[in-house]
């Protein structure tokens, strides 16, 4: 990737993350989130996420020591998502198993990140998510991939 388009696609990560922080619970500061989103990110995929939150499909798993594992549930698969890969100075900060990530982040770069990522920032920015304590066992299941949810 050239030095500028990594540049834009930090920046716009800024604005992402600064957008999320702007949520409160009061009715203005939705309306001031949701702006910021539209300034970075298309109206379906916000309105789409919206809608995961109201199906109440975002879920998020906790350990006994404490880590989290976030799933959405999407129209035909379940998807894991990875909000936060710590990685400051990467063109990519988020990760979800979904084909539209693969396609219209990682390879296009048309996007930063899909509805998933979105929906799982703002139900935890929201405490939206449905919560369910895991076992470590069934989390290594998980991302083994023999369980199914
Ligand atoms: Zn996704």
């Amino acid at each position: 990737m050239p030095v500028e388009a990594l540049q834009g696609s930090l920046h716009l990560r800024h604005v992402l993350q600064a957008s999320i922080q702007a949520f409160d619970s009061d009715e203005e500061s939705f309306e001031e989130g949701i702006e910021m989103l539209r300034a970075v990110l298309p109206d379906t995929m916000i309105i789409a996420a919206l809608d995961l939150i109201d199906r109440e499909g975002v879920m998020k798993y906790k350990t006994s020591w404490g880590r989290h594992h976030y799933e959405v549930l999407g129209t035909i698969s379940t998807y894991t998502v990875f909000p936060h890969l710590g990685a400051a100075s990467t063109a990519v900060s988020s990760y979800c198993t979904c084909p539209s990530f693969a396609y219209a982040v990682l390879i296009s770069e048309n996007h930063l990140v899909c509805k998933h990522v979105l929906a799982v920032y703002l139900a935890d920015r929201w405490s939206r998510c449905v919560v369910r304590p895991i076992e470590d066992d069934d989390l290594l299941l998980k991302f083994a991939g023999h369980v199914s949810p």
